[in-house]
């Protein structure tokens, strides 16, 4: 008998994980893949970190959280800023005065601020009430047709106009000469890649793979007093109310015969014919070096391709509309009767949660559940 079965070696299952082990407590850990770590995994390929779930940046504003996983990894200096090609225009991202340059050819924050307003004015968008309205009131028309929609509608596999609005929020707009994609005070890639830092936080757990909870949830939950559930919740209730809508992500990976393909670790592709949204190169993750140091003669690249998720799919973006809010409401009140459960995560609280976020969120938990 353990004290917590967490189902799910991702990134909140592991911080739980290790906190109720500092705690005494008896804990078990158990995934269905073959892996630790969730999406943030990484597989060493030809010298590479790859991030085989998608790109995964560090970056928080959190003191807290930010001491919290340096104990677990050492951070590199990347600062993610990402480049936008428009068949074949590059931008930079976020938005800020180089974007505003070479869409405009103005020079000065004034000229760009001015320019920004006309397009908002002659939108005539008081009060934005979706994704569409809020881009072209924060960037303005141009903006939004070239490095927005496009991008938006393949990932998210809807018309911007049916899109909530904070998504666009998460990025910056800046009337400064600043590439950082990110607001965040602490930024950067665990040296050696994620999987080590998330094998650090389990050192010393007991950790079975290949261990699917609800294919046999009666017997696993004989085997402890709480359970600690990262799953998807419309899942874990065998989709009786109905299913949440995810985003899925495919990916191609490739590895290339030459130093240096695109430049850059992401390059968003923002037009709406290109089928992929971005290509991530892994080795700029990582300044193009091996771990001792050396420049890598090759290189490995993944074109990320955005769909609908369907049962038997890795499930990766909830899908924050208001429809998807009102049934994970539900599924949130059968949760709330589930005296030995615990959901959280990602995927357990159906909410598009940061790295960061998922960790200040589990060792709050902790903090109510361990005291
Ligand atoms: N986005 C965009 N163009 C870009 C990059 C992002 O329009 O080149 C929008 C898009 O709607 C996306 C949102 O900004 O869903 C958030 O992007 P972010 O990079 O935060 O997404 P993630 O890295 O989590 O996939």
């Amino acid at each position: 008998m353990y004290d917590y079965l967490i189902v799910g070696a991702g990134l909140y299952g592991a911080v739980f994980a290790q906190e109720a082990k500092r705690a005494g407590k008896s804990v078990l850990v158990i995934d269905k893949r073959p892996h630790i770590a969730g999406n943030v995994y990484t597989e060493k390929v030809e010298g590479i970190n790859v991030h085989k779930y998608g790109a995964h940046i560090f970056h928080t504003n959190n003191k807290k959280v930010w001491d919290y996983i340096t104990r677990f990894a050492t951070f590199n200096r990347f600062t993610n800023s990402p480049v936008a090609n428009y068949h074949g225009e590059l931008y930079s991202l976020p938005f800020n005065m180089y974007t505003f340059n070479r869409m405009w050819g103005v020079v000065t924050p004034e000229e760009a601020a001015a320019k920004i307003e006309e397009q908002r004015q002659a939108a005539g968008i008081t009060e934005p009430s979706n994704l569409e309205e809020q881009a072209i009131s924060l960037v303005g028309t141009d903006i939004y047709e070239k490095l927005i929609k496009g991008y938006t509608e393949k990932q998210w596999g809807r018309p911007c106009t049916e899109l909530p609005a904070f998504i666009i929020k998460r990025l910056p707009v800046r009337l400064t000469f600043d590439n950082n994609y990110f607001n965040a005070l602490y930024q950067g890639i665990p040296v050696g890649g994620y999987t080590k830092m998330v094998a650090n936080l389990l050192d010393g757990i007991e950790v079975r793979l290949n261990e699917d909870y609800l294919e046999k949830k009666e017997q696993y939950d004989a085997m402890a007093e709480k359970v600690i559930y990262t799953g998807a919740i419309d899942a874990y209730f065998d989709y009786k109310l109905g299913t949440l809508e995810y985003r899925s992500v495919r990916f191609e990976n490739e590895t290339l015969d030459k130093p240096n393909f695109q430049g850059n670790a992401a390059v968003n592709y923002t037009d709406v014919e290109t089928p992929w949204t971005r290509i991530i190169e892994h080795k700029w993750f990582e300044f193009g070096k091996d771990e001792e140091g050396n420049d890598l003669p090759i290189t490995v690249i993944s074109r990320e391709y955005s769909s609908e998720w369907k049962p038997g799919d890795e499930p990766y973006y909830p899908v924050n509309d208001e429809k998807n809010g009102v049934l994970y409401g539900q599924y949130k009140e059968l949760a709330e009767k589930e005296p030995k459960v615990i959901f959280g995560g990602r995927l357990g609280e159906y909410k598009y949660y940061d790295m960061d976020a998922v960790i200040a969120s589990a060792l709050d938990m902790c903090e109510r559940e361990l005291a």
